[in-house]
């Protein structure tokens, strides 16, 4: 028996977490690289220590200010002229994406129960299938990182999940799913299960590319999850949230802790509401740096996946590492994930994407000549 005397699948399980490492160029976490303006930071102040003169009390269990302001910009999202109708009794909040995705999975998976999702995938999913105790499948993608629809059919009927998670854009690819893709998981899964279309990175979707809030009305199971940690450049306040049907939303009071959202959080989260054109007014410039970086990329021969998110997946490399630790030798941190031979990199400032580019041709360079005899 070994010790501490950890549940069996726990035993040796290395904590998940990039590595944090103080480097000049932080491309590796997807973080949006512009910090809130100092007007921002003093309205997060003024409303963090308005909340601070009551912490003697609990917060408000419910959140009620937040899932309205919540409700109110996304169906304000969709651009001018939509709504998609979204009241706050379909929204719901947590500690980031990551608890809103632990509590679906405690409250609709569990022993003898399934998540499913299609590789490559986000990496949390099957660590929160684990920790709920449920049971987890990942069938995979087409080569280009397309839906494979006929198989999804196939892997549907098998396991009966009663959890579908499904990133979109997907995390680490970057592609994001059709309508009819979502459309067809939500008919398949049916009432014995939901279909959590993960929006992390939705607001950085290109031009054209629509969001599953579309499909919301017309499908019970669909959950939509969103994060405040990308586009709205608050990835330290930790505020993660959902938009499903109201009865959802109320199982999930079930299984939170008593008073899980901190009134501290509600308050930041709140502030930086007010001041979401602001916070998301980089997202222009970020996707323009995104299509430049994947057409950059492109034109040095190497394979990219198109993406719709703040990130690009390139490869494809014989020795990966050896690529990702001599851009970290030149001050440039990106990600080894992704299927073998794959990096991934985060879209940081004009200038910080300079630095990527100079480090990348530098490695790859000095790999070359190392080569030669
Ligand atoms: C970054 C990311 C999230 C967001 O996580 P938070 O807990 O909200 O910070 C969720 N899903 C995916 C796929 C992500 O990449």
């Amino acid at each position: 028996m070994t010790w501490p005397p950890l549940r069996a699948e726990l035993q040796g399980v290395e904590p998940y977490g990039a590595p944090q490492l103080d480097v000049p160029v932080c491309l590796n976490v997807n973080e949006n690289p512009y910090p809130p303006s100092a007007a921002v930071v003093a309205d997060i102040a003024t409303s963090v220590a308005h909340a601070a003169a009551s912490l003697n009390r609990y917060p408000d269990r419910e959140f009620t200010d937040l899932r309205s302001g919540l409700a109110a910009y996304l169906n304000t999202s969709g651009g001018p002229g939509t709504d998609y109708g979204i009241t706050a009794d379909q929204v719901w909040v947590a500690n980031g994406s990551n608890e809103v995705m632990l509590q679906l999975l405690q409250a609709f998976g569990g022993p003898g129960r399934t998540a499913l999702s299609f590789a490559p995938t986000y990496s949390m999913y099957p660590e929160y299938a684990r920790d709920a105790m449920t049971g987890w499948v990942a069938g995979r993608r087409y080569e280009d990182f397309s839906f494979d629809s006929d198989h999804a059919r196939e892997l549907l009927a098998e396991h009966r999940p009663s959890v579908v998670l499904l990133p979109s854009p997907n995390n680490p690819t970057g592609t994001a799913l059709p309508h009819d893709v979502i459309a067809t998981v939500c008919e398949l899964v049916g009432d014995t299960g939901i279909v959590v279309i993960d929006e992390a990175y939705a607001e950085f979707r290109r031009e054209g590319t629509p969001s599953a809030l579309e499909l919301l009305a017309g499908n019970r199971n669909l959950v939509v999850t969103r994060t405040m940690s990308k586009a709205f450049a608050l990835a330290g306040a930790r505020l993660g949230y959902l938009a499903a049907a109201p009865e959802i939303c109320d199982a999930l009071r079930v299984v939170r802790l008593p008073y899980h959202l901190s009134a501290v959080t509600q308050a930041t989260a709140s502030a930086a509401l007010r001041h979401a054109p602001e916070l998301l007014g980089a997202v222009a410039e970020l996707r323009a740096e995104r299509d430049r970086t994947v057409a950059w990329l492109r034109a040095q021969g190497h394979k990219v996946a198109d993406s719709d998110a703040n990130f690009c997946l390139f490869g494809i490399f014989a020795d990966r590492h050896a690529v990702w630790q001599g851009l970290l030798d030149r001050g440039v941190l990106i990600r080894e994930t992704g299927p073998a031979g794959w990096l991934r990199v985060s879209i940081g400032t004009a200038e910080e994407m300079m630095a990527f580019k100079d480090a990348l041709t530098g490695t790859l360079t000095a790999m070359l000549t190392e080569e030669t005899p």
